[in-house]
């Protein structure tokens, strides 16, 4: 299968949506869950796809979820849905695997980031288009950080000022993408973790607050106050 073009861009993204949410509490997959009356998965896709540089979107949702998802994105946008897979990684392999050839960007994005502005999708592929090879959106730490012990003793302070928090989109060559995920033998958190294992330099842009990744049930709170 092949995924086809969404809407005129030259930037395919995927979208791993297959996990289910254990730390959002009881409720069905988290991609599926309810903010503001509508699936969390709704929100991601639709600020995608008002993004002008998206092109093609790959949803890996549930593998039992495939039809209704399809259905239930059908009236957001152009979307091809792929069964995810046991893990996140697993799911964004199977995603990429239906790019279209013609796609020389392709970005990553985790539905859990449903409210992530457009603008943030046009600055990460604009990196990419400039010429890095692997691209992540950061925002400064704000909260003080300690490596802890097992018995909960801090063993240290760490540095503040050269740590970010990582968000997604993160935007990448197709090679870049592609040749990471092959060489993985072990299971990552993000993408770019996956291109620096295979010494891609990661070049970072500026990541925006309403890009907040929903996981917890505070998150969802907030959520809704943003929208
Ligand atoms: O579990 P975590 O919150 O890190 O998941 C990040 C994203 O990866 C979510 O959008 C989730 O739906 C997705 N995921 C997936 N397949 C899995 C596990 C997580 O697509 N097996």
């Amino acid at each position: 299968m092949t995924a086809h073009a969404a809407v005129c861009g030259d930037v395919a993204v995927l979208v791993p949506a297959a996990g289910m949410g254990v730390r959002l509490g009881p409720g069905g997959p988290k991609a599926l869950r309810l903010l503001g009356g509508e699936p969390l998965l709704v929100h991601a896709v639709r600020r995608l796809a008002l993004a002008p540089s998206v092109g093609c979107i790959v949803v890996a949702a549930p593998a039992d979820a495939v039809p209704f998802v399809e259905e239930m994105l059908a009236p957001v946008a152009p979307v091809t849905v792929v069964a995810g897979g046991a893990t996140r990684q697993a799911s964004v392999a199977a995603a990429l695997a239906v790019v279209p050839v013609e796609f020389d960007i392709v970005l990553v994005h985790d539905a859990a980031r449903a409210l992530t502005p457009p603008e943030l999708v046009e600055s990460v592929a604009e990196a990419v288009r400039g010429g890095h090879g692997a691209v992540i959106p950061v925002l400064p730490v704000v909260d003080t950080i300690k490596r802890v012990s097992d018995s909960g003793v801090v063993v240290d302070t760490v540095e503040r000022s050269s740590l970010r928090a990582v968000q997604t989109p993160q935007g990448f060559r197709r090679d870049v993408l592609v040749k990471a995920h092959e060489a993985a033998v072990d299971e990552h958190t993000d993408d770019a973790g996956l291109a620096e294992r295979i010494g891609v330099a990661v070049q970072t842009v500026p990541g925006a607050e309403a890009a907040m990744k929903i996981t917890r049930p505070f998150d969802l709170a907030v959520a809704s106050l943003l929208l």
